[in-house]
């Protein structure tokens, strides 16, 4: 192992031993509060598109609505400042508090806050910070950065911030509980808030129309800190900026839900400052209302980066994310090592490569980059309908494309793909994998043997990562396609078939699963399917997950080249592979005209899928094997869940008379090439260890899985031999 993948599969080790069952806890929480809340929200997908429209139109028009917020603010009384950089917003933010002659600055909550390292800017001015929100304010105390865009300190538990609080505080008597901690905290902050000289708060959205900031907590610090000193600054990036109040509505309606399955937030603050009543003066006897003086709001709107990826097609889309944290709760990898791995210098989780990328540069998006699988859940979880895993993906190729050209000889011949020279060797393997899989089938069983040959595995983890602890595909010397030919081509003649289907025979079916691929063949013939398995290239779909973009784009048009004449004379495609599936139907977006993507999308199913759509329209179930109770554990595929095509197989399984339990765990861990690699195989098998301790609660049934790397995973942890759900309906089986 490489001294690099060394040190990263010990800082995950590490963070897997210390923090991991905090955040776990924590995030599997807030993802079941979150569908629990989308369930019961009628509107949710409504309010998604809305919440979306209103984010393109503001970030098309930001020049305008900055000035209009210049308007508005200073139309107010108040003024505001838009920082070119981190460095500029702090000097204008540390020239205000000297102005003022202030010492001590009470916070809330304001991840750009972060990004700008404000604290040590005023801190080294000599003002004293004091974090109002009670997580920020952990790890403040901890000297630990946040690890989550709505948790910061969501990492440590209630002993661990018991133990913090007790040996820092060294409080009369040792707090233990939640409710203690909470107490001790609002009180002691609560004497720095009455007696602070400024107050900072960020913004969670600024409305352009009257200078509104628009603050959403559960604590009511943030509405503290901002009206108690008769000084508020108000920190907020560009992008958070609305029209006006009449565009909230929905987001209103989405950040509880997607952040922690609130119905709404416990504060939803709207302060159009500076306000009108008197600053609070806690030790004067004269009321409120006839008190009088001066306040002072100075909105500090930061660019940082954001206008340029305002210009940058692929990174604009960050800009419409509201922190919700959501893309991180619902990821399975981030839900096991937390943001202390899944994180570059400020932000966390999924988006956070996008944010990272755009405001700190490439190097600390490449940190993390890689702990996105690609898997798509957040999409579906992300309330302003974010294509996360693209971003990650545009990015992972950017980084791709810095990278040193040294040792690209040793992969020559197995990556004809269109990279530049210089990427990691291991992505580029794995980005080839359709070529490796042709060779391992050509030349097996040698191919087999020498690969799992002691010296092979020592150097295949050496120069390409691939970890030894885990277990190699075994390439077949006969593929699908031959088996095909062999046995005569379709035993049900066009002539006599209900329709025609075309196989698309994945690499992996092609030459590794091979069983799966016949048994599709003789499940499809039963149901009266003329079957036809033409030479169709790979979907892209593996260099895509190395961040290829360019070579997926290729073998997106090379696909549908040879796919169309088989669409345009109306035949179905059928696909075994749940992630190649998600190709057609959804990444081919990016890489074929809108109608061709269309076209292929629409004449494209999951095999489960058309089979249940045979059944559907008459064809004969008595021609399938007969489940007669047969018990079985069924876990689907992460993309197959996204695209919402995992009940069918649970459906046609049912219909059958097999007994079925479905998986709740989401992912298995593997996600492709992820599992293979030795700075993350510890992890893999720790996501995987969720599925496991499931299944294992059901000994007696067989494990059956759809997605290549689900079967391998399992595999590796049940070490028994999972099948493909069409294998059970395989009427030879
Ligand atoms: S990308 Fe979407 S899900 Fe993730 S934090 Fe931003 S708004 Fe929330």
């Amino acid at each position: 192992m490489s001294a690099e993948r060394r040190l990263k599969a010990e800082r995950i080790r590490h963070l897997l031993e210390t923090e991991r069952d905090a955040i776990r806890e924590n995030t599997t929480h807030m993802n079941r509060q979150r569908y629990d809340a989308i369930e019961r929200f009628e509107r949710y997908e409504a309010s998604r598109e809305a919440a979306r429209a209103i984010k393109e139109d503001a970030i098309e028009r930001l020049p305008e609505l900055i000035d209009r917020v210049r308007e508005s603010v200073e139309a107010n009384g108040g003024t505001v400042y838009v920082a070119e950089d981190a460095a500029d917003a702090n000097r204008y933010i540390t020239e205000v508090t000297a102005e003022k002659g202030a010492e001590t600055l009470v916070k809330s909550k304001s991840m750009t806050s972060e990004e700008l390292e404000v604290n040590e800017a005023l801190e080294t001015a000599g003002v004293d910070v004091y974090e109002t929100d009670l997580g920020e304010f952990v790890i403040q105390v901890a000297g630990e950065a946040p690890s989550h865009l709505v948790g910061p300190s969501l990492h440590k538990s209630t002993a661990a911030i018991a133990e913090l609080f007790n040996a820092h505080f060294e409080p009369d008597e040792p707090l233990e509980t939640a409710e203690e901690l909470t107490n001790f905290a609002r009180d002691y902050l609560l004497e720095y808030i009455v007696e602070a000289d400024v107050g900072m708060t960020g913004a969670n959205f600024v409305l352009a129309d009257s200078g509104t900031v628009v603050l959403v907590t559960n604590e009511g610090n943030a509405r503290k800190s901002a009206v108690t000193p008769d000084t508020h600054v108000a920190v907020a990036g560009v992008e958070k900026i609305l029209p006006s109040i009449d565009d909230l509505a929905p987001f209103t309606e989405l950040i509880g839900r997607a952040a922690t399955g609130q119905e709404f937030p416990q504060y939803l603050t709207m302060l159009s400052p500076p306000v009108d009543s008197p600053p609070l003066d806690f030790e004067s006897d004269v009321p409120l209302s006839e008190a009088e003086g001066d306040r002072d709001f100075h909105l500090v709107l930061v660019d940082n980066g954001r206008m340029e990826m305002r210009e940058d097609p692929q990174l604009r889309e960050t800009l419409y994310c509201i922190r919700c944290g959501a893309c991180a709760n619902t990821c399975a990898n981030f839900q096991h090592v937390g943001g202390h791995a899944f994180g570059g210098e400020t932000y966390t989780g999924g988006i956070a490569t996008g944010w990272e990328a755009g405001v700190h540069g490439l190097d600390s998006a490449a940190e993390f980059n890689d702990l996105c699988t690609g898997c798509s859940r957040c999409v579906n979880a992300c309330p302003v309908k974010i294509d996360i895993p693209w971003i990650n993906t545009v990015v992972r190729d950017r980084i791709n494309r810095g990278e040193d050209a040294e040792l690209d000889w040793l992969v020559e011949g197995l990556t004809p793909d269109a990279e530049p020279g210089g990427m990691d060797l291991g992505k580029r393997f794995f980005g080839n994998f359709g070529t490796v899989a042709r060779l391992g089938s050509a030349t097996a069983p040698l191919s087999n043997w020498v690969a799992n040959a002691g010296p092979a595995r020592a150097l295949a983890e050496r120069v390409l990562g691939i970890d030894r602890r885990r277990d190699l595909p075994r390439f077949e010397r006969q593929t699908l396609r031959a088996w095909f030919d062999a046995r005569g081509g379709a035993a049900v003649p066009a002539g006599d078939a209900d329709r025609e289907a075309v196989l698309y025979a994945d690499p992996y079916t092609d030459h590794v699963q091979v069983d799966r691929g016949k048994a599709a063949v003789r499940v499809l013939e039963a149901l009266g399917v003329h079957v036809r398995i033409p030479e169709v290239p790979e979907s892209g779909r593996a260099p895509l997950s190395q961040g290829m973009v360019a070579t997926a784009g290729e073998r997106a048009s090379e696909v549908y080249r040879s796919l169309v004449e088989h669409v345009d004379a109306g035949r179905d495609v059928v696909v075994i592979e749940p992630s190649d599936l998600a190709m057609f139907r959804q990444e081919y977006e990016k890489f074929l005209p809108e109608a061709s993507f269309e076209r292929l999308g629409e004449a494209s199913y999951e095999v489960m899928e058309y089979v249940y759509g045979l059944l559907g329209e008459g064809a004969d179930a008595g021609e399938l094997a007969d489940g007669r109770g047969e018990a079985v554990a069924y876990h689907s595929h992460c993309q197959q869940r996204t695209l919402g095509l995992d009940a069918y197989t649970e459906a046609v399984l049912d219909d059958l008379g097999f007994d079925v339990v479905t998986s709740s765990v989401e992912c298995c861990g593997m996600a492709g090439s992820f599992g293979y690699k030795s700075e993350y195989y510890e992890l893999s098998m720790d996501v995987g260890g969720d599925l496991q301790s499931e299944f294992a609660a059901h000994p007696d049934r067989e494990i059956v899985a759809s997605g290549t790397s689900c079967i391998e995973q399992l595999d590796a942890l049940f070490d028994d031999g999972t099948r493909h759900p069409v294998e059970l309906l395989d009427p030879g089986r």
